[in-house]
């Protein structure tokens, strides 16, 4: 079975009841972090997770509200670690990631340097280590299988998404995308696609351009709920809402998604827990 926490169901414009995009998924006793957006921490916290438990970090692309707390996640977990021997942090993402994670660093230089003159036990910086992709397999450990996929979110390039295999079940972490072949290939049979949208109805009657230039590369709900239905998954998790649903507007939402996919649809609050059993999915549209 691989645990899908929807941490932070948010988007970039701040909200008071959502945190920024943000996924755990917990898979054959490891634990992953997919994008760490605004308020991530307290959602762990809430989730029964924390930083110094996460087996790796996934980043699927470079936009702010995706790694808006990088430094909080690093830095919480080195001052949280408390073995000897700190072993280095996985941070798996596209090209750019090492430029991201080395800038951070940089940004909590003075943090860092206060606390290692101020703890004997803490001598290094915060060991990482950075692995950049498009495409293949990212993680084989344990059981616990990760490929990713280039996606389509231009002109913000390159993106990833990722899919994690455990004991038969998978589930594909699409991140924000329009709908692009090289996705339906990684989500085909999948047990469950989390896929970012947004609603092009409303965000196109906004009078602000720069609002309305966002449909151009995201998925609306429908066509999040048609890639599904092509690469034939078994459960559709639907996230980062654009804009945010409104208290009763769920099943509005739902029957979009269900307009184009006819199986099981997920939404929800943050903190929304998707079960995904092996078996699921497999049966393409
Ligand atoms: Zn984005
Ligand atoms: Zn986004």
């Amino acid at each position: 079975m691989i645990e899908v926490t929807l941490l932070g169901t948010g988007s970039p414009i701040p909200d008071a009841n959502r945190a920024g995009p943000s996924t755990l998924v917990r898979a054959g006793g490891q634990t992953f972090l997919v994008d760490c957006g605004r308020g991530v921490q307290q959602r762990m916290t809430a989730a029964g997770a924390g930083a110094n438990g996460l087996t790796a970090l996934l980043l699927t692309h470079l936009h702010s509200d995706h790694i808006a707390d990088l430094g909080d996640i690093i830095i919480s977990r080195w001052v949280t670690t408390f073995t000897p021997e700190q072993p280095p942090f996985p941070i798996i993402g596209p090209p750019g990631t090492a430029e991201v994670v080395d800038a951070t660093l940089k940004a909590f230089g003075f943090d860092i340097g206060y606390r290692i003159a101020h703890h004997d036990d803490l001598k290094t910086p915060p060991p990482l280590e950075v692995h950049e992709y498009t495409e293949g397999v990212v993680w084989d450990r344990d059981g616990v299988t990760i490929t990713a996929a280039p996606t389509d979110h231009r002109p913000v390039a390159p993106t990833i998404g990722f899919r994690v295999e455990h004991a038969g079940a998978s589930v594909v972490l699409a991140g924000d995308t329009v709908p692009c072949e090289s996705l339906d290939k990684l989500a085909a049979g999948a047990g469950a696609l989390v896929h970012t949208v947004i609603r092009k109805d409303l965000i196109d009657a906004m009078p602000m351009q720069r609002i309305r230039d966002i449909c151009d590369y995201h998925s609306s709900v429908e066509e999040a709920a048609a890639t599904a239905t092509r690469a034939g998954v078994g459960i559709l998790i639907l996230t980062h809402y654009v804009p945010a649903i409104e208290p009763g507007q769920e099943d509005q939402w739902r029957a979009l998604a269900a307009t184009a996919f006819d199986r099981q649809i997920e939404l929800g609050d943050d903190l929304h827990r998707v079960e995904v059993h092996p078996g699921v999915g497999a049966q393409p549209g």
